[in-house]
């Protein structure tokens, strides 16, 4: 017989000696945390994104694409987890992999939050040029510079823009572009404007 799904304690009859409840009590009362949790998970993905579009990282790109492939790890395994419990089957481990991984999107995205809000380091100018831009619609509409990279071992940097910054560059301008260290060392974008 497996671990009750409410306490994880060990029970060798359909009711479990420990929090009185029978196994389908158990998996009922397992779920409905297991969607609250799952809902706290998907609330940390949002403030995610809306962080990364308060405090842009020069690596925006590349930090969203990390959060992408954590946001479908963390929701196959609570559906992996959520199939085990409806066939009764053990879940102890599985459910502590998916209580670690909860939490991991609203670490994120303080930690993006407090790189840039609490950042008092002197913000640099770069100059460049602009090499491209691009936009995509949607909730969340993502608007890109794609300008020259002032760093080494990077061909181009994709910089977060708004709307108005976006309209107002073109391809071949040159563009100054603020950036600041961070808090925590992530590099941010604070602003683009002309020379
Ligand atoms: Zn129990």
């Amino acid at each position: 017989m497996t671990r009750c799904l409410n306490c994880g304690a060990d029970r060798d009859s359909d009711v479990c000696g420990f929090c009185g409840l029978d196994s389908s009590a158990a998996e009922f009362l397992l779920r409905r945390r297991l969607l609250n949790r799952t809902a706290f998970f998907l609330l940390g993905a949002l403030a995610f994104v809306v962080a990364s579009t308060r405090y842009p990282a020069l690596d925006v790109d590349e930090i969203l694409i990390f959060i992408g492939v954590l946001f479908f790890v963390t929701l196959g395994v609570g559906i992996w987890l959520e199939r085990r419990v409806l066939q009764h089957a053990e879940v102890e481990a599985l459910k502590r992999v998916y209580y670690g991984l909860i939490p991991i999107t609203w670490l994120l995205a303080a930690l993006l939050l407090g790189n840039g809000a609490l950042d008092t380091s002197r913000p640099h100018l770069e100059e460049t040029r602009v090499v491209g831009k691009f936009a995509m619609r949607g909730p969340v509409p993502t608007r890109r510079l794609v300008v020259v990279s002032w760093r080494e071992g990077h061909r181009v940097e994709r910089i977060a823009v708004d709307s108005g910054d976006f309209d107002r560059f073109s391809y071949g301008d040159t563009i100054e572009v603020k950036v600041q260290d961070g808090l925590v060392g992530i590099p941010w974008v604070a602003g683009v404007s002309h020379p």
